[in-house]
């Protein structure tokens, strides 16, 4: 049945299409280079992501996730600490460990949770969004309000990572080679129950996961099932799961999509789609695809403009 996968918002699809090479494999750098100054910063022609990717500081004042995940903004982001007690952040060169304070919150509580329930160490944290979302320079065209963040499906090692260990530490690969199904060497039940404890959370809307980890979900996953409804497979996603928030509450200008209808999304024909050869090898195109243009200020909603100039909070 084709047509199903039509049903998860299209936006989501046009902007993670382009962001499949922002993985977690992305390496990072120990001696990131500041961006250098623009030359024509009110250029209204100009890229957003070039104003954004600019700001290392979040606003002062209250959380405020604002406009749609692909083309929106985070006022009053916070950081994740880049080191817990059943935490690490990774990649620290890419300054993509802010969100949404309900996401951070998340995420805390998540990583007790895989301690407690799988036995892992913790979690590793891949990309949550920059200090006031919007878009960035690389990939990753969705976390733009602070209320998505990747997590890696690996567990955290149980050492504290160094600084180069965090920029070149590799995640591991879940899917087989033919991309049918996952790598039995890589998965462990455990896994099954760290994408639980996500999608249980009340606040969690969807997961985004690889078909074939879909697969081992409907057929690895034991007791109550209610939670599957919200893990979606998607491209990609095969190193990582990406969590996606509600609008958080009282975020009024925060535009969000339908919580997902329709059962567990374990049947044969709502899988069927995402293992068709042209889906698992695609063509590759026949002309180098133009590049998607880059949204403007202008484009975006009125209320980014204000954080973007917005003072830095004192943090
Ligand atoms: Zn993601």
């Amino acid at each position: 049945m084709p047509a199903r996968p039509i049903l998860i918002p299209l936006l989501f699809g046009i902007v993670c299409a382009t962001a499949l090479s922002a993985l977690a494999q992305d390496l990072g750098t120990l001696q990131p280079k500041p961006l250098p100054p623009l030359d024509h910063p009110k250029d209204p022609k100009l890229a957003a992501k070039e104003l954004f990717a600019r700001k290392l500081k979040p606003t002062a004042g209250p959380a405020n996730s604002i406009g749609s995940y692909a083309k929106g903004c985070l006022a009053g982001g916070e950081a994740m600490p880049i080191t817990g007690d059943t935490w690490q952040v990774m990649r620290l060169s890419r300054n993509r460990n802010w969100g949404h304070p309900d996401m951070i919150a998340l995420l805390k509580r998540l990583s007790v949770k895989a301690h407690k329930d799988a036995g892992w160490p913790g979690i590793l944290v891949g990309d949550i969004g920059q200090p006031r979302g919007g878009p960035a320079l690389s990939g990753h065209a969705s976390h733009q309000l602070g209320i998505d963040a990747d997590v890696w499906l690996t567990p955290m090692p149980d050492h504290l990572l160094s600084r180069e260990e965090r920029e070149e530490m590799s995640a591991t690969m879940i899917v087989r080679d033919d991309r049918l199904d996952i790598d039995p060497k890589a998965w462990t039940p455990n896994h099954w129950m760290v994408l639980r404890d996500a999608a249980q959370e009340p606040a969690v809307q969807r997961i985004f996961v690889n078909a074939a980890i879909k697969k081992a979900l409907c057929r690895d996953a034991r007791g109550e099932r209610s939670w599957l409804s919200k893990i979606r497979p998607w491209y990609g996603h095969d190193y990582h799961f990406h969590i996606r928030l509600r609008c958080p509450i009282g975020d009024k200008e925060c535009k969000g999509q339908p919580d997902q209808g329709g059962g567990d999304g374990c049947s044969a024909s709502d899988l069927a789609y995402w293992f068709k050869d042209s889906i698992i090898h695609p063509e590759p195109p026949k002309e180098p695809s133009k590049p998607a243009h880059a949204v403007t200020l202008a484009q975006m909603p009125a209320e980014c403009r204000k954080v973007l100039n917005a003072p830095n909070a004192k943090q």
